[in-house]
């Protein structure tokens, strides 16, 4: 599969702040769309469906898998996440740069199936700063973030997998370097 615009798939470990820079990102290239995913998780006070994600129920989320109608999808510390693929295809064949927002078995399967594709790694300052910032977001039970930190320990070991990586230690830095990314990406 080609797409023929950029696609640019956003990694790295919970907490690492990777929707503030791409909110940066998107205010100074707002010709850029960002994938809404699909998930099973319940909604965060304050998420809206279908903004900042599509909410859906383990039984509508089964429908979507087996019609095939994900670009990829993973589950994620006890919920699926998917990225719904017909918008995606839409939105590229206008010429609008594409962002994904998602995990690491997740970009894989985008390396799988769009090579084209550009992933790229966002990366803490220090792992000390990645348990500070997942504790402080507050919104979930400790168990829940023990299990997000596991992963992200795993997520911090596959960073050479991408093609790039970006320090977060400044959203200012780490988002021009990504707004560099989706005006320079072209179809590999
Ligand atoms: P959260 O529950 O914190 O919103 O998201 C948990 C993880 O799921 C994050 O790492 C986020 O990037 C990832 N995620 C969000 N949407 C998708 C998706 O469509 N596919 C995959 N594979 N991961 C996703």
């Amino acid at each position: 599969m080609s797409l023929g615009a950029p696609i640019i798939v956003v990694a790295g470990p919970s907490g690492v702040g990777k929707g503030t820079v791409i909110a940066w990102a998107r205010q100074h290239m707002p010709q850029a769309w960002l994938s809404v995913s699909a998930t099973t998780r319940a909604p965060r006070p304050g998420e809206v469906d279908g903004v900042n994600y599509h909410f859906l129920t383990p039984d509508a989320f089964d429908a979507m898998v087996r019609a095939d109608a994900f670009l990829e999808w993973a589950e994620y510390a006890g919920n699926r996440y998917g990225t719904p693929l017909q918008p995606l295809l839409d939105h590229a064949a206008a010429g609008q740069p594409v962002l994904l927002e998602i995990e690491l078995q997740g970009a894989r399967q985008v390396r799988e199936r769009l090579p084209e594709a550009t992933l790229v790694f966002i990366a803490p300052p220090t792992w000390d700063e990645l348990v500070r910032r997942l504790n402080g977001r507050g919104t979930e039970a400790p168990e829940v973030v023990e299990r997000r930190l596991a992963t992200a320990r795993e997520e911090m070991a596959a960073a050479r997998e991408f093609d790039v990586t970006i320090l977060n230690d400044d959203v200012e830095r780490a988002g021009a370097a990504l707004v560099d990314l989706l005006g320079s990406a072209t179809t590999k």
